[in-house]
């Protein structure tokens, strides 16, 4: 059996402008929500890590420990969000659906993804750029070769658009089947994320949807991983963590 940390994985889609009303879209974030629960994380002792860190167990006594993952790339992320992260210092990875750079999100009433230029813009301000597909389609069910596109296709637009390895997948929709982590196992990721569903390994790694949650029930929901990651024996079903912080 394979060891995974428990590290906290927080779920982010799109981020809109300060105290702007989001009830259009139930995904969305204002921008002062998400720096208030950043700077709350901060307050209470959590560090922001790389996504990387999912997969290595911390060192005793280490600082405990979240990472934070955008899905999608929306367009306004490099005018509203950029600038929250690299204030604080926070690492975060985006997913990015190949296909739709410098298009519309046609998932997600046509919202603008960013450009080329604003990908690389995010990459080499130190954002971690991973791949969300080619168009966003659900993967559990696709004939093989609509799934390599998707899979290891997206990796390769990326690749070249930033010249660096793109080494993390998110199932669109949080769809997939055993195929689907196959493929991308066989693309070479180091690993995929998933939702937030009661399941977590290498190629499903559970997230935490930060969207609806308030401050000190986000700081409850990252507790509890903690306190399960000293505790129990890896993986376990999500539900027994749920469990104990609900
Ligand atoms: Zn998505």
């Amino acid at each position: 059996m394979e060891e995974l940390s428990w590290l906290p994985i927080l779920m982010y889609h799109r981020i809109v402008e300060r105290g702007a009303r989001s009830e259009e879209d139930p995904y969305a974030v204002s921008a002062d929500i998400l720096e208030a629960q950043l700077d709350w994380l901060a307050t209470h002792s959590f560090a922001p890590v790389p996504l990387d860190l999912a997969l290595q167990f911390p060192a005793p006594g280490e600082a405990r420990r979240f990472a934070v993952t955008f899905d999608d790339g929306y367009a306004d992320f490099l005018e509203l969000v950029l600038p929250v992260l690299s204030r604080r210092g926070v690492p975060a990875t985006v997913f990015v659906v190949s296909n739709a750079i410098g298009g519309h999100a046609d998932w997600d009433g046509g919202a603008r993804i960013l450009s080329r230029d604003g990908v690389r813009e995010l990459h080499s301000g130190g954002v971690f750029i991973g791949s969300h597909g080619r168009t966003h389609r659900r993967l559990a069910g696709l004939p093989p070769a609509e799934l390599e596109s998707e899979v290891l296709g997206s990796k390769g637009d990326l690749e070249d658009l930033l010249g660096a390895p793109v080494r993390h997948f998110a199932y669109p929709h949080h769809s997939f089947d055993r195929s689907a982590v196959e493929a991308v196992r066989d693309a070479g990721y180091d690993a995929a994320a998933g939702g937030h569903e009661a399941t977590h390994d290498r190629f499903n790694l559970h997230r935490i949807d930060a969207v609806r949650l308030g401050k000190p029930r986000l700081g409850l929901r990252l507790r509890g991983v903690h306190r399960r990651a000293r505790r129990l024996p890896f993986p376990m079903p999500v539900r027994n963590l749920l469990r104990v912080v609900t």
